[in-house]
C-alpha cells in the first residue's frame, strides 16, 4: 500500500466588486477618516451601512457620521494572528459600537492581552496611515479613555471628491489537502503513467479516478484495476473563453474539453482534446493520452486512429 499523499493547496482569486451608493460612501469616508451609518426607517443608524432596511427591506439611503470612538459589546481573543490579519501581533476581535451607531463593527482591537480586554471597554479608532477607500484604512481600535464622540450623528450627503467605486477583495482559501488512500494509489500510478481505478464488489463498476467507495452501493472499494490508455469521447464543449494567465491554463481558443471513458471505466473524466480541429471532435471518437515531459497527467488527449466507437458501447456512461 502506498503512502497517503498530503500537500498544501492554496486557491486564491482576486475578488472584484463594484460598491453601489452606500458602500461607495462607507469606503470613501474611511478614506478621509469619516466613518458612516445609514438610518433606517425606525430611526436607527447602522454601521457599517446596508443599502437594505434588514427589517423592512425597504431600500435606505440617509447617511450619517457617526464618531471614530465606540464601546466594544463583544470580542473573542486571536492568540495566532494569521496571514493577512489586521495585526500581526495576538490581538481582540471585536465588535464595536460606534457613538452614534446602534449596531456593531466588526474589527482587530490592538492590545497588549485578553486581561485588557473587556465588554463595555471604550475605544477608537487608530486610521491607517495611507489609506486607499477599504476596511483595512482602519488599521485596528485602541483603547481610548477620553470623551465620549458625537453621540448622534450628523447628517452626510456622502459625497466625497474621487469617489471610489470600485474595490478589489483578493480572496484566499489555503489548505493541507490529503486525497485519501484510493486517490493517492491513483495518483501513484499516474506517476509512472499509468491509469488506476477501483471496482466496486457489489455492483463491479470500475470507478476513475477512485473516491475510496461505491457512490451508489455504498461499499468501500478497493480492487485495483488499470484502464486505459485508449478512451472515447462520451460528450464534450467548445470553450470560447479563455482562463486565466497561468501557464497551465494558457491554451487558444476555442478548444475542447470533453468526458471521456477510458477502456475499462465505468465512469468518464475529462480532459482536453487536441490534434484534431474542435469542430471536428465528436462523440465516439477514440483517443489516447498525451504526456509532456514532467507532466504529472496527461496534457490532453488526441485522436488513436480507431473507428469510432458505436453509441451502444458508451451510451451508460454519459
Ligand atoms: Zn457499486
Amino acid at each position: 500500500m502506498p503512502e497517503v499523499l498530503k500537500a498544501p493547496l492554496v486557491v486564491e482569486f482576486p475578488f472584484t466588486r463594484s460598491l453601489g451608493p452606500v458602500q461607495s460612501a462607507f469606503l470613501t469616508g474611511l478614506r478621509e477618516r469619516v466613518v458612516l451609518g445609514v438610518r433606517t426607517g425606525d430611526g436607527r443608524t447602522l454601521v457599517p451601512p446596508v443599502e437594505y432596511d434588514p427589517v423592512t427591506a425597504e431600500e435606505i439611503r440617509e447617511l450619517v457620521e457617526v464618531a471614530p470612538t465606540g464601546t466594544v459589546t463583544t470580542w473573542a481573543w486571536n492568540h495566532a494572528p494569521r496571514r493577512g490579519q489586521p495585526l500581526d501581533t495576538p490581538f481582540a476581535w471585536v465588535l464595536v459600537r460606534l457613538d452614534g451607531a446602534d449596531t456593531g463593527l466588526l474589527h482587530a482591537l490592538d492590545a497588549p492581552g485578553p486581561d485588557a480586554v473587556r465588554t463595555g471597554m471604550r475605544v477608537r479608532v487608530r486610521w491607517a496611515e495611507e489609506r486607499s477607500g477599504a476596511i483595512t484604512d482602519i488599521a485596528c481600535f485602541e483603547p481610548y479613555d477620553g470623551d465620549p464622540g458625537q453621540p448622534t450623528g450628523p447628517a452626510h450627503d456622502g459625497r466625497f471628491d474621487d469617489m471610489v467605486t470600485g474595490i478589489v477583495a483578493p480572496a484566499r482559501l489555503d489548505y493541507v489537502y490529503s486525497p485519501g488512500r484510493a486517490q493517492s494509489a491513483y495518483i501513484s500510478a499516474l506517476s509512472e503513467r499509468r491509469t488506476v481505478g477501483e471496482r466496486c464488489p457489489s455492483c463491479r463498476k470500475v470507478y476513475v479516478p477512485p473516491r475510496g467507495a461505491c457512490p451508489t452501493c455504498g461499499v468501500a472499494t478497493s480492487e485495483q484495476v488499470e484502464v486505459g490508455p485508449g478512451g472515447t469521447v462520451t460528450t464534450y464543449c467548445i470553450v470560447n473563453i479563455k482562463a486565466g494567465h497561468t501557464a497551465n491554463l494558457d491554451i487558444e481558443v476555442p478548444y475542447v474539453y470533453a468526458h471521456i471513458a477510458l477502456d475499462g471505466a465505468d465512469l468518464a473524466l475529462h480532459g482536453r482534446i487536441g490534434g484534431i480541429p474542435y469542430d471536428q471532435v465528436r462523440m465516439g471518437l477514440r483517443v489516447e493520452p498525451v504526456w509532456t515531459e514532467g507532466g504529472r497527467y496527461p496534457d490532453h488527449y488526441r485522436p488513436n486512429g480507431e473507428p469510432d466507437a458505436d453509441y451502444e458501447m458508451y451510451k451508460e456512461l454519459l
